[in-house]
């Protein structure tokens, strides 16, 4: 078990004793090295503790993965995937959370990512209900632009949602938790496993365990159908019917929805992979032009996307 640091004052004197060289501030760092705070989130095999770094007194996010817990579950596996998806996007993209280190001790995996500071997408939705058009479309556009950096990476994440988008200070979007996400390199052997949450879920993922970087743009229809809605695009009395609803592709748009908006949301949520917007052959990166170039962005300015101004939410 490592200490939780509350106190302010003990947290400085601990970064004064850590910086004026009373412990040795080089090579890797260990968990003696960051003072833990307040639990952030939880998930089914981790949990996320806000951190100061003594060496330096940056904040971060610190996800905190029992050994015992992965080893007993198999899915040791699964955390070194999650790593290695983040270190392939380690270069950094300002939509993306970035890992700054990765250690582990006798119990325990320690991912040390950025700290994002405002919370879930989700938590925001629940509370405002819905975004105005103006908002949907500007965290719909720093989506795509996340995603095609990752997709050119070769990462596809297989769980987008609103949860796994965090806003950072300046609410921006970060996307987050890389836990199930899979590197796609050319000719790699395909996945078969099931991942991803009921109501995100694309009909390929449902009915073949099929994984391509197109099950991220079918998210993408969802999130923004729901941002603009204020519900999901498919739900059922259960995971089971929601499902079956995917298969089936039986949604409809509230009165009023946005005309533009509406058209993509079409283009995204189509049944066959392939033939989402912008998809190209399986295996092969989306053509992420014909997304930017669709009308529901033509008012998006993307050289300025993430450093011009914030859209304020309302
Ligand atoms: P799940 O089982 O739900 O998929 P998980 O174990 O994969 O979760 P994450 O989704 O990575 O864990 O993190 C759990 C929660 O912790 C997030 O939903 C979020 O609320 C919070 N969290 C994660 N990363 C950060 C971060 N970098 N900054 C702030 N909060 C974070």
């Amino acid at each position: 078990e490592f200490g939780l640091m509350d106190d302010p004052a003990e947290v400085e004197a601990a970064t004064a004793r850590a910086r004026s060289g009373s412990r040795k501030p080089q090579g890797l760092p260990s968990v003696r090295d960051f003072a833990f705070a307040a639990t952030l989130g939880e998930g089914s095999y981790s949990e996320v503790k806000r951190a100061t770094y003594l060496r330096t007194g940056q904040e971060f996010a610190v996800k905190v993965l029992d050994k015992a817990f992965l080893k007993r579950k198999g899915k040791m596996s699964t955390a070194l995937d999650e790593k290695n998806a983040l270190v392939r996007l380690s270069s950094g993209h300002p939509g993306i959370v970035r890992l700054h280190h990765a250690f582990h001790d006798q119990y325990q995996l320690y991912f040390v990512i950025d700290l994002v500071p405002n919370g879930e997408m989700q938590t925001l939705l629940s509370r405002i209900g819905s975004l105005s058009i103006t908002c949907a479309r500007y965290y719909s556009a720093q989506i795509v632009d996340a995603l095609a950096f990752m997709h050119a990476k070769n990462v596809v994440h297989r769980d987008l949602k609103p949860e796994n988008l965090l806003l950072d200070e300046n609410f921006r979007i970060k996307i987050c938790d890389f836990g199930t996400a899979k590197i796609l390199e050319p000719g790699a052997e395909p996945d078969q496993t099931f991942v991803g949450t009921a109501q995100y879920v694309s009909p390929e993922m449902i009915q073949k365990n099929e994984t391509s970087f197109s099950v991220d743009f079918w998210a993408l229809g969802c999130i923004i159908y729901q941002m603009i809605a204020g519900r999901f695009a498919f739900q059922g009395l259960s995971a089971y019917i929601t499902m079956e609803k995917i298969k089936k592709v039986e949604y409809a748009f509230p009165e009023g929805f946005d005309e533009e908006a509406k058209d993509l949301v079409q283009k995204l949520l189509v049944r066959e992979p392939t033939e989402r917007l912008g998809a190209g052959a399986p295996g092969t990166p989306y053509d992420m032009h014909a997304l930017r170039s669709h009308p529901f962005f033509s008012v998006i300015e993307w050289e300025t996307l993430w450093n011009g101004s914030v859209p304020r939410l309302q």
